[in-house]
C-alpha cells in the first residue's frame, strides 16, 4: 500500500523561485542530454522550475521574458544549482521583432534549439461585466498570440529543418467556463486548438506540438493572484480528487516526458496534469464574485 500511496505524492519543492535544494532524477539524468530549450517566461515560477528540471537532465536553456533583469538573476541561479548553460534574454511575446531578435542572440550561442516551451502568460481574477474590452484584449495578446508569434519565429529559423518539440502550457478554465475567468479560459483554449492545428501542419517535419494544462500550483504568482491560498485554507482543496494543490515540479516533470523521447508519438494532445480538479473543484461564481471583491478593496 506504501508503494501505491508514493505514485500520488507530490515530489519536493520550494515556493520561490530558488532551485530544489536537492533533487534526485526519476528519469535518466541525460535524458536531455545535447538539447537546448527556450522558455518563455522562464524567470518565475513554472517556468524557472521546468529550467530546473531540464537542466538537471543534461538541458541547456535559454529563458525569456520582458525583464532582462529578473531572466538574468534566474539564469544565475539555474547555471548554479545545475553546471549547464543558461542564456538569458528580454523579449516581449506580443512583438514579432524582439522575438526575433532574441532568437537571432541565442543562435549565436547555441547551434540550435530543439524545445520551445511557450510558458509566458498573464492573468487575474475579473467578472465579464467588470473586465475591459483592453485587459481582454491584453490576455489574448499575451497567451494566444504571444505563443504563436513565438512558435512561428522559431518554426523558421530552427524547427523547419531540424525538427523539435513544442509544449504550449495552457490550463483547464475554458472546460467548465471557469468564473471570473472569461479572459484567460478563452485564450487557453485557443492555444489548445493552436496545438491540434500546429500538430497536423508541422508533424511532417518532425515536430511534436502537445498542451500541458495545470490546474492550481502552489508557488506560482497564478495561485497567489487566482486565491489559491484562500482555497486551501477554506478547505475547498478537499473537493479536489488528490486532495491538494500542485507543485511546480510536478509539471515540470510533465513537461520532461512530453519533450523526451518517451513521448516520441505524442502529438497534437493535452496532457492535463490538475489531480483532477476540474472535474469537481466548485466553479462557484457568488463565492468567486466575493473574493474579487474583497481584493480588489484592499487596493483601495
Ligand atoms: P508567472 O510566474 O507569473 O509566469 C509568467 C511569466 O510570463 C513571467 O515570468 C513573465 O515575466 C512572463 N511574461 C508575461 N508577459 C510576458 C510577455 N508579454 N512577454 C514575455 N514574457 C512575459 O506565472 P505562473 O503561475 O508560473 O504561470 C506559468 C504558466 O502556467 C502560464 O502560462 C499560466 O497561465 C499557466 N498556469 C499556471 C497555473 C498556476 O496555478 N500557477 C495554473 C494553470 C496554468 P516578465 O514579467 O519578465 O515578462
Amino acid at each position: 500500500m506504501a508503494g501505491a500511496a508514493a505514485a500520488c505524492r507530490p515530489p519536493p519543492d520550494v515556493d520561490t523561485d530558488d532551485c530544489l535544494p536537492e533533487y534526485r532524477p526519476l528519469l535518466s539524468p541525460d535524458v536531455l542530454r545535447g538539447r537546448v530549450a527556450l522558455i518563455t517566461g522562464g524567470g518565475s515560477g513554472i517556468g524557472f522550475r521546468t529550467a530546473e528540471i531540464f537542466m538537471r537532465h543534461g538541458c541547456q536553456t535559454i529563458i525569456a521574458s520582458r525583464s532582462l533583469e529578473k531572466v538574468t538573476e534566474a539564469a544565475k541561479k539555474l547555471a548554479a544549482a545545475t553546471g549547464q548553460r543558461c542564456l538569458a534574454l528580454s523579449l516581449d511575446v506580443r512583438q514579432p521583432q524582439t522575438i526575433i531578435a532574441a532568437v537571432d542572440e541565442a543562435l549565436k550561442e547555441f547551434e540550435r534549439i530543439d524545445i520551445l516551451i511557450n510558458n509566458a502568460a498573464g492573468n487575474f481574477l475579473c467578472p465579464a461585466s467588470a473586465l475591459s474590452f483592453n485587459a481582454y484584449k491584453t490576455v489574448m495578446d499575451i497567451d494566444t498570440l504571444g505563443t504563436f508569434n513565438v512558435s512561428k519565429v522559431l518554426y523558421e529559423k530552427c524547427l523547419r529543418d531540424h525538427g523539435g518539440v513544442i509544449i504550449n502550457i495552457t490550463a483547464t478554465l475554458g472546460y467548465r467556463g471557469q468564473a471570473l475567468q472569461v479572459h484567460a479560459g478563452t485564450a487557453k483554449a485557443a492555444i489548445d486548438a493552436m496545438t491540434r492545428h500546429l500538430a497536423v501542419e508541422w508533424g511532417p517535419n518532425n515536430i511534436r506540438v502537445n498542451s500541458l494544462a495545470p490546474g492550481p500550483i502552489s508557488g506560482t504568482e497564478g495561485y497567489r493572484r487566482l486565491g489559491g491560498k484562500h482555497a486551501e485554507a477554506s478547505s475547498r482543496f478537499n473537493s479536489i480528487p488528490l486532495q491538494r494543490a500542485g507543485n511546480k515540479t510536478e509539471i515540470a516533470h510533465s513537461a520532461l516526458y512530453l519533450a523526451s523521447p518517451l513521448a516520441s508519438y505524442v502529438t497534437g494532445m493535452t496532457m492535463v496534469v490538475d489531480g483532477g480538479s476540474w472535474l469537481t473543484l466548485p466553479n462557484d461564481f457568488p463565492a468567486l464574485l466575493d473574493l474579487w471583491a474583497t481584493e480588489a478593496n484592499k487596493d483601495k
